[in-house]
């Protein structure tokens, strides 16, 4: 009998696209990208908030270029980061006036290292057919990839109506969403077709097709897969609060990223009033490194926990090695190549607790009801330590310490 397989599909072939010091699609890493959520024309907190989304792991950061003063104020951003020594590429996000901001502020235009424009945000008829036009004779003019993003909150409504048209002339019409879908499809690789016609070579082209719903975000990308080259961008658009937020992204890129479709992601969190932006990113790594596909950082496997765990010192051990992790994580990943691959198991019983801390390079197996107060550490699947006593939890960090430095 043939070994069971594991593991995610092949990733989709694509043309890759180079986005500052970043390349998307094919066998790139998947690319984490996350926005800001500041007034562009505010220089020092979207700094501050391009600053903190790349330090979490963010490596591309878009940002909304919506007026003349975001548009002015976009190269004084790029020169700030610099002067931080923050190389992350930026990606502008231009709807309706996107012709104009990038034909009148050249400096914007050159400071960006990709521009995201949505089609049916460009304009209706004549007017939009010259407006894509002048965007990607600017793209060719500033050698700068595109993101072609169709969201069906704003779909172009000439391709429905006329995706509309030709299904009423159907024997069996399909249901409206089915046409919607297909439109959203139709719509960017109609665009992305014609931004080749105008000049903009494939290989500047990264498509996204987003929508709300699970289902049909897995349906749209499934086709888009099929039918193009282009590297995609995915995110659950709309994606809400909190768990809902971070289950529904989850679910919706799961599936396609198991499938090999998807060459960067974003997962759009709507912060709680005065949240943490970096939320969004984290559960971008999180995904990705769950999934085996990328490695962040050192992830700690815990039980829940149940009655036979003694106290919640078992929790707070959990909790506190995770957040030594994340703490020392910028100095280890400097001195010790693969350490973001390192796995550690705090557990809460002898249940599971020794065999679970066996899988782990480092796993812990603390004293549940009725079992002896001490603590069996497990380094590489062996038992090398019994932890005991108040100061246990910088005991066991200890041990991580050792561990990573050999
Ligand atoms: Fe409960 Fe022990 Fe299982 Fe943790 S390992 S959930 S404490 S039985």
């Amino acid at each position: 009998m043939a070994e069971p397989t594991v593991g995610p599909q092949q990733r989709r072939s694509t043309r890759q696209v180079r986005v500052g010091n970043v390349t998307i699609g094919s066998s790139a890493p998947i690319v984490v990208q996350s926005m800001t959520n500041t007034a562009t024309s505010e220089v020092e907190s979207t700094v501050r908030q391009v600053l903190a989304l790349a330090r979490a792991g963010s490596e591309l950061v878009r940002l909304t270029v919506n007026d003349e003063a975001a548009a002015r104020a976009v190269p004084e951003i790029r020169e700030r980061l610099v002067r931080a020594g923050c190389r992350v590429p930026l990606v502008g996000d231009f709807h309706y006036n996107g012709h104009q901001l990038l034909r009148e502020y050249p400096a914007c235009a050159e400071a960006l290292d990709k521009w995201r424009i949505n089609p049916g945000n460009v304009g209706q008829g004549e007017k939009r057919d010259r407006r894509f036009a002048e965007i990607v004779e600017l793209a060719c003019r500033y050698d700068k990839p595109v993101r072609i993003g169709v969201n069906w909150g704003s779909l172009d409504p000439a391709v429905l109506a006329r995706l509309m048209d030709e299904n009423a002339r159907r024997e069996r019409p399909w249901s409206a969403g089915a046409v919607m879908r297909e439109a959203l499809v139709t719509s960017a690789l109609e665009s992305a077709a014609l931004a080749e016609r105008y000049g903009l070579p494939g290989d500047r082209i990264v498509l996204s097709a987003k929508v709300s719903s699970v289902q049909d975000l897995i349906a749209v990308y499934r086709t888009l897969a099929q039918r193009c080259d282009y590297p995609l961008h995915l995110g659950l658009t709309e994606a809400g609060m909190g768990s809902k937020g971070i289950v529904a992204s989850t679910a919706a890129l799961a599936v396609l990223l198991q499938e090999g479709i998807g060459d960067t992601i974003r997962v759009s969190l709507t912060p709680a009033p005065g949240g943490d932006r970096t939320e969004e990113v984290v559960v971008a790594q999180q995904i990705l490194q769950t999934m085996g596909l990328r490695a962040f950082t050192p992830m700690v496997t815990a039980c829940p926990g149940c009655g036979r765990t003694t106290s919640s010192f078992f929790q707070e051990l959990a909790e506190s090695t995770q957040s030594y992790v994340r703490a020392r994580m910028p100095e280890w990943r400097e001195r010790y190549d693969g350490v973001e691959q390192l796995t550690l198991a705090v557990m809460g019983c002898v249940v599971n607790g020794p065999g679970e801390s066996k899988h782990a390079h480092i796993g812990i197996s603390l004293p549940g009801t009725g079992e002896a107060p001490a603590a069996p550490v497990f380094v590489d699947g062996q038992k090398v330590a019994t932890l005991r006593g108040p100061d246990l939890a910088a005991q066991f960090h200890a041990m991580i310490e050792a561990y990573v430095a050999r």
